[in-house]
């Protein structure tokens, strides 16, 4: 089956002085689908997730997103050509509404400028597209509330709704249920899932919670020690005895 790649990562080496955090890492993430990058605590996942956004440039290896060489570019370049990411809590103005909120990344990919010490400039189309999004993800109720004001799990949705809202071809979510209450998680499995299957964007998740990524990923990578340990389907995963050993171990 001919499966288009939307990412590849090639032999990837990352050293922090002479420790190497990721020691020839190659994978790929087929489009549309849901891939995810999994391993115990150290095993290099945010150091491969922080390569492949732009955030570090690997010591040597290459990133290809949609066929072209982005090794080493900066994460509003990636951004630019459909690479979105999501932010950590901090990142989302607490201050602003929902609806603001989603509206900064639309602005800026508009090209205009954002000052967060004056309010947005009122666009019907941009605020339609923004409520699009919430709707996607449940929260346009809460469209004219303060991030503030929210519930945790509500703002871990805010940041999935700026990550999805310039429409992006693929979208890095970390640790997406990370800090959630079981119900919470129980939700945000459910959105993951439907958003997979219907906006037509490619999801690379990385998650330490099994439950999770059983339950959304297509295809699972495993990461040991800064190398590859595994890779498969959840069932191939599930079953595979180096796995359960990294585990237990780390
Ligand atoms: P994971 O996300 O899987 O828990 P990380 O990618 O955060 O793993 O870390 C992998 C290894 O690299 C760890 O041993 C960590 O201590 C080390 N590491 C990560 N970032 C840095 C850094 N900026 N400087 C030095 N060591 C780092």
């Amino acid at each position: 089956m001919a499966q288009r790649m939307i990412l590849s990562v090639e032999d990837v080496h990352q050293y922090f002085g002479r420790f190497a955090a990721l020691s020839g890492v190659s994978l790929q993430v087929p489009e549309g689908r849901l891939t995810a990058l999994i391993g115990p605590n150290g095993a290099g996942k945010t150091t491969l997730y922080n390569v492949v956004s732009g955030r570090y440039r690997p010591t040597s290896g290459k990133v290809i997103f949609q066929g072209r060489d982005v090794t080493g570019l900066p994460a509003h370049r990636l951004c630019a050509m459909g690479l979105g990411r999501s932010f950590q809590i901090t990142n989302v103005f607490s201050q602003l509404t929902v609806l603001e909120n989603v509206l900064v990344p639309l602005v800026i990919k508009g090209g205009g400028a954002f000052c967060f010490w004056r309010p947005l400039k009122r666009d019907r189309a941009l605020e339609q597209t923004a409520m699009k999004v919430l709707a996607m993800v449940g929260l346009a109720e809460k469209a004219h509330v303060g991030v503030h004001q929210l519930p945790y799990g509500d703002k871990r949705l805010v940041e999935i709704a700026i990550a999805l809202a310039p429409a992006p071809r693929m979208v890095l979510l970390d640790e997406p249920t990370a800090g959630m209450n079981p119900e919470e998680t129980e939700h945000m499995i459910q959105l993951i899932k439907s958003l997979a299957e219907t906006s037509g964007t490619t999801f690379f998740i990385t998650e330490h919670d099994m439950k999770v990524v059983f339950s959304v990923a297509d295809y699972i990578y495993v990461l040991h020690q800064g190398t590859l340990l595994a890779q498969g389907t959840p069932e191939e995963i599930r079953a595979d005895q180096r796995v359960k050993e990294a585990y237990l171990g780390g």
